[in-house]
Formats: C-alpha cells, structure tokens, sequence
C-alpha cells in the first residue's frame, strides 16, 4: 500500500456546554475525610432501634408481600461454575481494610495478591503482567482481551487530551490492522494517517514530519541490525522529542531488543507468552508512565483480560471473535430485553465506549451533541467530561436529571442522542422514559434514546418498550448475578446494532465464552433473584427510613419519599435491590464502626465493594469505595457527602439483613457516644 490517508477533522470550535461537574485524580481519604464539614447536630438521647416487622400503611407493601420466597425452583442450578474469576470486588471486609487497600494501589505498592475491581485487574492478570513485563524486558505491561483491543486503547491513551490531531505514521503493514479502528471507532479527525510507501526505514524515516507523535513499526525492525535500528530510533527522536515508537515485536525478533534499543512500546504478539498462549489476548509492554496512562484508559473502556484468558490453560472458551455461545447469549439479551437484536461485551464499560464511538461518527464532519444526565456511574461520566469533552469530540449538555422530561429545551440541530441511567447512581433518580421519547418526537429530533438500566435490570423495566432506542445493561450486575461475570450489552433494533458490531470487532471488546456461558446461567435465574433483591430493598429502605435518629436521608424509588417515586411506579415493575442513604454520622470512625459492623454480622459473602447486584450483600462507603480520587471539592461538586452510604442488598433472607443493620446501629451509637464522651 503507498498512500498517505488524513482523517478529516471535525468543526471544533470552543465549547459552551454547561457541565455541572468534573472528577479530579488524587485525594487523600485517609488524612482529608477523616472528618466532616456537616454542621455540628445535637443528636440527644438515642433511641434503641427497632429493626423487626415493617409496620406502614404503604400500598406498595402488598406488592411487596405477594413476592415469592421460595429459592427451590430447579432452574436455580447454575450449569457451569465460574470459578474464581472476574472478581467484581477488593475482598475487603472492613473500611480500613479498603482504605488501606486504595492506599497502596496508589503508591504503587499494591501487592498481586490483593484483588482489585475486574476492570483494572486482579491477582491473576497482575501476575501475568509482571512475568510479560520480565520476560519482554520492559518495565511494565498490560494485557487485554484481545490483541485489536491493545492496539487501539494504545491509541485512544496516547491521544492527547487537548483538542489537536495525532500524527501518526504507520507502517503499511500496521496500518491495515488499524484501518478498521481509523475507519469505525476512532474520534473523527483525531489522527492524521502517513503510510509510507514501503516498510523500509529510510522510507519510514523520510515520512516523519516535524509534526509527528507516534511511529508504528512491523516488520521494518526486523530486517536490520540492532545497532541499526537503535541508530534510526535515535535520529528521529532527536527531530521530535515528543515522538512514540510503538513496535510489533512479531515471533522472530528477540524479546527485549526492540524496547532495548529505543522503541517505546511494543506489542507483544498474543503467543509470546504462555500466560497468554492460545487466548487471543493481547498486550502493551513499555516504560511505566506510558503504561499506566494505558491501563487507566483501558479500566476506562473496560477491555481488560479477563482472569481465565491470563492464565490460558482452558483455550477453548475464549474468543475475540463470535462464536455460536455469543451468538446464543446475544439472541437470549434481546429477547429478555424486548430487542430485535443484541451485541455483548467484555464489560458495561465497553459497551458504553463502543456506543459512544459510534455516536462520535458524523457523515458530515460536524461535530455531534449529546445530552447525558448529571447523574450517573462515575467512568462513563469520566470518559464523556474528562476525556472526550476536553478534546472536544462531542459537544455535551449535562442536564439534572429531573430535566429530560422536558429534554426539547436542550436539544440542538446536532443533538445525536439523550443518554441516562435510570434508576440513576447514587440517588436512584428515576427518568420517565416514555415522557422522554415522546418529547424526541414532538421535537421531530432524530436523537437516538440510550437508556443504562443495569441498576432496574430487565425484569423491573424494559426501556425498549417505553420508547428507547438502545439500552446499555452492565451485565457484571444483576443479569451475571453472582459478581463473577463481567460484560456488558447493547439491545436495540437491528438498524441500530448492526454498525456497532464493526465498531465492536475494531475495538477488540467481545466477550468471552466464559463470560457468556455466566450470562446465560444468569438470565435462567434473573427473574427470581431481581424479585427477591426488589424485595429486600424495600424492606431494609422501609428500615432505615424508620431510624430518622441514625439516617438522615434514604433514597430508594419505593418509598414515597422519594422524589421519582411517581414516576417508579409508572414504569417500574419493582425498585430494585439498591438502597442508598446518608447516615447520621460526625467522621468517617462512625460511619467505619457502622459498615464494618454490618458486614460483620451480615451474612459471610458480604463485603465492602463498589458493584452490586450479586446474591451477596455489597456494602459501598461511596467517598472511600468510588471517589477515592476526588477530593472533597469535587464530590461536593458531584453531590457527595462523606455520609453517603449505597447498599446492595443481595437476594438473602430479610432477617439477616434486619440483624445486621441492627448491629451497625449499635457500633454507630456507641462510636458517637464514645465521641462525646472524649469531647
Ligand atoms: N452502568 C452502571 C449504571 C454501572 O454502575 C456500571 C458499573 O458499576 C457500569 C455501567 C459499568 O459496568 P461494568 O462494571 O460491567 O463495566
């Protein structure tokens, strides 16, 4: 091939968007929260509390009452185990023990044997990175799922956050494995594509410009000496010190030289290892700036190896390509989720990022505007105001959430599409999807509906049938069920599916067999496991709603206090099993002696984590387990208190629950009593 390719930018004028919050990156959660700005209360003589039967004149409590309890229906028995991988939690039983957790990870001095969210990896992958980076002579590296997904979250970190385009110069063997990313999933205009006319390095050499960012080399490093191509290499950064090589470090060539004699990063080929052998995982394998700002992205988009393709030893479930078991589990999705067609992923995250990308691709090189509700989980607000808004890949309105009802005020020419999470994280908003879709229409906007029901799960709410277009379920929540899946989905007419599939297969972020075999294990029991969640979470919100002492707020959509519960029970078949609530608590040792007396006495699943949906209650101090990073400023910014509790209430019995609330108000008013008494 001998062509030089340029990306057309899109129109990127200044951005006016009204963005109502903004994540930053290091906090101290151990010295800056310890206590509490919250105004001083006298909280007087406390009341012993009563954690037994809910005595209310709620009418939801009939519907509450008439859900089964029996768990002996056979369909239960999940066909294969899923071992112990895709870890969704840290293992932590105690706040400390978290704190202590995030700590190290942020020193760096986490060891592999300390689990972590699946997304930034566990023991197994960090093991099997630490060999790779060994045996590849690099100082660090990160796996992926697959060798497509290495390539492009290289790319998509190493873009620069300001809104300018990446050079890039690609050998023509490089490039065609590119060109689908280039084509589908890249932002429009990002990069601007040199393809030499041949693979050898004077004609790559005579490519570079003053202007280039990257160099990607294939086959060119092989043929020549090391003492040439370290001579190349330093040439050419001597032109543009801003300059990354990135090297396919094919089978042939020796292990460290490419990174020994200059390159940056290298990508591993996906049979270099045995960790890897046979999975169709890939790799990135460099310094360890690079790396990390690779591995935060990827955490980002979500396409991580997943524990059992790390170790390689079960080859035949895992893909990075369909297979007649992601064929099933797709066609299963879509019919659990009222869909024509349906498309899975290695996480929520994923899909998300996938969506997103095919948002970004306007025929007419203009720049596209999405409306996103100012509630939601933290990394896909991330990846929209931190990432992509500062390159000014969309043109963003972030809208409160009581807003979309009257979304025509906010809409534009260019407006794409209108994105929320209903029941949104943490305050469970619920958004009337109908009244949404409805208000598309009588603005004749084209704007596509994309609905995150991952928190509802598709037996409490269809949004397909209320007027969405797409619904981006997490399928590591309620629909994996038990936090050992991790994947994500896109459901939605076959128009709308059938381009993400190409994006999808340009990115690299299928799910794996293993993961889909989970799915589906999980869709047999959904209905029964989200009745029972639905109904625990009632009951412990009813709960804490009655200790007006100990709690100063609860938000659960079935309460009447809530300010969506109108439109939950319009649209909703049940409310859920996440509850989240601010507890009356002065410092973060109250709210610590309230959670770790919970999880103690709770039953022995139960850990302090930040997913939900599993069988397993999942305890989440939100400033410690989420926004860890933020500093106070910021949560403040996105509305979050230190208080500010959400819990997953797993689909146990009630009693265990009602016993373990009870003891974490006890831990609670003797923590405060303790308090006064020192004061
Ligand atoms: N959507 C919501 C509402 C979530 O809470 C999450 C994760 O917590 C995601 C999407 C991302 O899902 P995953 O963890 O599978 O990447």
């Amino acid at each position: 091939m001998n062509m030089t390719t340029t990306i057309t930018p899109p129109n990127k004028k200044a951005t006016t968007d009204n963005e109502t919050s903004k994540s930053g990156h290091e906090g101290d959660v151990s010295k800056a929260d310890i206590s509490t700005n919250e105004s001083e209360a006298d909280l007087g003589q406390l009341k012993q509390p009563t954690c037994g039967a809910v005595v209310t004149k709620d009418p939801l409590l009939d519907y509450v009452a008439s859900l089964p309890t029996d768990l002996s229906n056979p369909t239960r028995q999940v066909s294969v185990p899923i071992a112990l991988d895709n870890p969704t939690t840290h293992g932590a039983k105690t706040v400390a023990e978290f704190t202590e957790l995030k700590r190290r990870e942020r020193d760096g001095t986490l060891r592999p044997s300390e689990v972590e969210y699946f997304r930034y990896g566990t023991e197994t992958t960090r093991r099997c990175e630490e060999r790779l980076a060994k045996t590849e002579g690099g100082a660090m590296a990160a796996l992926f799922k697959s060798a497509q997904a290495a390539l492009t979250c290289t790319l998509e970190a190493l873009l620069p956050l300001q809104p300018v385009r990446m050079e890039v110069v690609a050998e023509p063997s490089w490039n065609c494995q590119m060109t689908d990313y280039f084509n589908y999933a890249a932002p429009p205009g990002a990069f601007n594509v040199i393809v030499p006319p041949s693979s050898d390095l004077e004609a790559i050499a005579a490519s570079i410009t003053p202007q280039t960012s990257m160099v990607v080399l294939g086959s060119s490093a092989e043929g020549v000496s090391p003492e040439e191509l370290s001579r190349f290499i330093q040439d050419c950064k001597a032109k543009n010190p801003s300059i990354v090589f990135l090297g396919d470090r094919s089978s042939r060539t020796p292990a460290s030289s490419l990174l020994a004699h200059g390159i940056d990063l290298i990508v591993p080929p996906p049979h270099a290892d045995a960790a890897v052998l046979g999975t169709g995982a890939g790799a990135v394998v460099g310094d360890k700036a690079r790396v990390t700002r690779i591995a935060e992205i990827r955490g980002q988009i979500g396409t991580i190896a997943s524990d059992s393709e790390c170790l390689g030893h079960l080859t035949k479930c895992f893909n990075s390509v369909a297979t007649p078991l992601t064929k099933e589990t797709e066609k299963a999705l879509a019919k659990v989720d009222a869909g024509e067609d349906a498309l899975v992923f290695r996480s929520g995250m994923a899909a998300i990022h996938c969506t997103l990308s095919h948002l970004m691709q306007r025929s007419d090189g203009t720049r596209a505007h999405i409306i996103v509700g100012s509630e939601g989980y933290r990394q896909t607000l991330n990846i929209l105001l931190d990432r992509l808004k500062p390159r000014g890949e969309f043109e963003i309105s972030v809208i409160p959430m009581s807003d979309f009802a009257h979304v025509g005020k906010h809409l534009k020419e260019n407006t794409v599409a209108a994105f929320f999470e209903t029941p949104s994280n943490p305050f469970l908003n619920v958004v009337p999807v109908a009244q949404v879709a409805e208000e598309l229409k009588m603005h004749g906007s084209k704007a596509l509906l994309i609905v995150d029901h991952s928190f509802a799960s598709p037996v409490n709410q269809t949004p397909l049938t209320q007027g969405a277009d797409l619904v981006v379920p997490s399928l590591t929540k309620y629909i994996g069920g038990n936090n050992t899946v991790g994947g994500g989905a896109v459901v939605g007419s076959q128009k709308l599916i059938e381009p993400l599939r190409q994006i999808r297969d340009a990115l690299g972020s299928m799910a794996s067999d293993r993961d889909c075999q989970g799915v589906l294990d999980g869709l047999a029991t959904l209905p029964e496991r989200v009745m029972r969640a639905n109904r625990n979470g009632m009951h412990v919100a009813q709960i804490l709603e009655r200790h007006k002492d100990l709690v100063r707020q609860v938000w659960y959509p079935g309460l009447p206090s809530h300010p969506d519960h109108a439109a939950a029970r319009e649209q909703m078949k049940g409310f859920g099993g996440v509850v989240t609530f601010r507890l009356n608590a002065e410092d973060l040792h109250e709210i610590a002696a309230f959670a770790d007396a919970f999880i103690a006495n709770a039953t022995p699943g139960t850990l302090l984590a930040p997913s939900f949906g599993g069988d397993d209650p999942l305890l989440s101090v939100v400033t410690v387990v989420s926004h860890f990073k933020q500093t106070r400023q910021e949560r403040a910014n996105r509305g979050i208190p230190l208080d500010l509790i959400r819990l997953s209430v797993g689909t146990g019995n009630e009693e265990a629950l009602s016993s373990a609330l009870q003891a974490g108000f006890e831990a609670l008013e003797k923590a405060r009593a303790r308090r006064r008494l020192a004061a």
